[in-house]
């Protein structure tokens, strides 16, 4: 079967580099991040569709632009308007070509492109009218009753009307009928509770979304965490298991905060430190 793949740009965004790397020093992220006058840096928020048998699968969405001016800044989140429907648009495609969308997890900036762009006059709406909408029962609990340590990463109004849209399809297991033979789901709960990575069967090895359990290359350090993980010792160890299984299987990584990497191979050297190879910057109907 014909499997395509491509990366879709959403919205960039501007974080603060010491709490998108934990506990490291800034003498060593700043080589694999340059930060502005604010200490921030780059960040993408990059969607994946895949493409085959006729139908279109959208792996996450984005940070979109439903936030207020005010938010907007303090999320660093560029552009008034969603990029990821003109990065559809590029190819053709509006949202209501979407027949699945899957998410990882509905933080903000990977579920928020699902929304209508920010209005003084009206509440943001949910887009993508005709696709069934696939998260972990887990995570979906948590989102429901997040901690108050990740509260204000969650949409309240986004759960809500992803729950009143009947389209809604919780995941329990490793497999689910909607996507079929060629996927397999991995949970990970260092970063939230239940997270989700859709791993691709492909012909050249396999393909993980890798979300924010590796969300750029710089994140392929097995020391690495993020200030936002709520188990940093547990998404190490998670982290660690996935990349050793990747490289053993000649395995990619598609990544969704990386600013200038979409996708690559994931390496290990005789010391057995892991690495990045075959560096993509986009991907643009790849057979996978
Ligand atoms: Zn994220």
């Amino acid at each position: 079967m014909s499997r395509r793949l491509y990366s879709i740009r959403g919205n960039d965004q501007r974080l603060d580099g010491g709490a998108m790397f934990g506990n490291a020093p800034k003498s060593l992220w700043e080589r694999w991040a340059p930060a502005d006058s604010d200490n921030r840096i780059d960040l993408a928020t990059r969607a994946m569709l895949v493409h085959e048998e006729g139908r279109f699968i959208l792996f996450e969405a984005g940070i979109g632009a439903w936030q207020s001016p005010r938010m907007r800044e303090r999320y660093g989140v560029q552009d008034s308007t969603n990029r990821l429907i003109h990065s559809l648009d590029l190819h053709g495609l509006t949202p209501s070509d979407i027949h699945v969308v899957v998410l990882s997890h509905l933080h903000f900036d990977h579920a928020g492109g699902l929304l209508s762009d920010w209005s003084e006059d009206a509440p943001p709406r949910l887009g993508f009218p005709n696709a069934t909408f696939l998260v972990s029962r887990r995570h979906w609990e948590r989102a429901l009753s997040p901690h108050v340590r990740d509260q204000a990463s969650f949409i309240p109004e986004l759960n809500q009307q992803l729950a009143e849209s009947g389209r809604l399809a919780l995941v329990d297991d490793a497999s689910h009928p909607l996507l079929g033979p060629g996927y397999r789901f991995h949970f990970s709960d260092g970063h939230t509770p239940g997270m989700m990575l859709t791993e691709l069967d492909g012909d050249h090895g396999p393909v993980v979304f890798g979300a924010d359990l590796v969300p750029g290359r710089a994140w392929v350090h097995t020391s690495i965490s993020m200030g936002y993980d709520r188990f940093p010792e547990l998404l190490l160890d998670e982290k660690r298991t996935l990349l050793a299984s990747l490289a053993k299987r000649h395995g990619r990584l598609f990544y969704t905060h990386d600013p200038s990497t979409a996708l690559s191979h994931i390496t290990r050297d005789a010391q057995g430190r892991f690495g990045s190879a075959n560096n993509k910057g986009s991907v643009r109907g790849v057979e996978i």
